[in-house]
């Protein structure tokens, strides 16, 4: 697997519905976390730990993979890979443990022994997912592995999302970063397909509001139906189209059948959503 960010992807889908109003269970990825976060005097600018990885794929040292990304652009370090680490403290080298062989140096507060992760800073409550089979953050009790969507989800999507196999496992169709290890928190679409939540926040402050994938309302619209429903009404149509209907398809409901013509737009008579085309 690719390493995306901070080893643990910043897991939060919140419930389906579209940018502002979605509640967050975000645990805070921006906010710098109080103590451990940017200590330069142990580790890097992305952990602080107490020793650095020997990177399977170039044989050299680095405090992390991010580090090693950096420097070495030409390929991504696995973090699965590493066979030994270096102790900051003795430069002893040794297969990755909890803290140092030789002198007792502790190599980190958090530590997984699958990702071969290191952080002092726990106040991100790291958890180790074996499904997924990667770090995340966030506190396990806070999420579920959705085995369909092939990812974890906060736990306020259990039984309460649309599931879409190996939802997870797929690019952001905005920002085509892989959502399965991103560090950038997903949300879940009401039609069960994920996207970035700040991708989402973008694409809907530019006026997208249906699912880039599957063209399904991103989100709770009945207000912006009601508009429209005032506004068409306030609105009648010439009376040589007065009477006409039209077929249509809904991208909501997936209904097809007619709809008086309008030209604001043609209301799903099953739905009442205006998200629909015009056959
Ligand atoms: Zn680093
Ligand atoms: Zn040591
Ligand atoms: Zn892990
Ligand atoms: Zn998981
Ligand atoms: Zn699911
Ligand atoms: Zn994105
Ligand atoms: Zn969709
Ligand atoms: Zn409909």
């Amino acid at each position: 697997m690719q390493e995306r960010s901070d080893a643990e992807s910043r897991f939060s889908p919140a419930t389906p519905s579209p940018a502002r109003t979605t509640p967050t269970t975000l645990p805070s990825p921006s906010s710098p976390s109080p103590k451990h976060a940017f200590d330069f005097t142990r580790g890097c600018v992305h952990y602080s730990r107490g020793c650095k990885l020997r990177a399977r794929c170039c044989g050299e040292l680095f405090s992390c993979r991010f580090c090693h990304d950096l420097e070495t652009p030409s390929h991504a370090m696995n973090r699965h890979l590493v066979q030994t680490v270096v102790c900051c403290s003795c430069d002893t080298e040794q297969p990755p443990g909890p803290s140092c062989s030789e002198c007792g140096h502790n190599f980190g507060t958090y530590f997984c022994a699958v990702c071969r992760l290191y952080d002092d800073d726990v106040s991100k409550q790291q958890f180790h997912c074996d499904k997924c089979g990667i770090c995340r953050v966030g506190g396990r009790d806070n999420f579920f592995h959705c085995d369909t969507c092939g990812a974890c989800y906060s736990i306020e999507l259990h039984n309460n999302h649309k599931c879409v196999p190996n939802s997870m496992q797929r690019n952001c169709p905005i920002c085509y970063e892989f959502l399965f290890d991103s560090r950038e928190a997903p949300q879940v679409l009401r039609c069960g397909h994920t996207i970035h939540r700040k991708c989402l926040d973008e694409y809907w402050a530019h006026g997208g509001y249906t699912c880039p994938l599957c063209k399904a309302s991103v989100g709770d619209m009945q207000v912006a139906w009601e508009v429209l429903d005032q506004e068409i009404r306030c609105t009648p149509m010439p009376e040589e189209y007065a009477s006409k209907r039209v077929a249509m398809l809904c991208n909501d409901c997936h209904a097809s059948g007619e709809a008086p013509f309008h030209i604001l737009g043609l209301k799903c008579q099953p739905c009442g959503s205006y998200n629909t085309r015009q056959l």
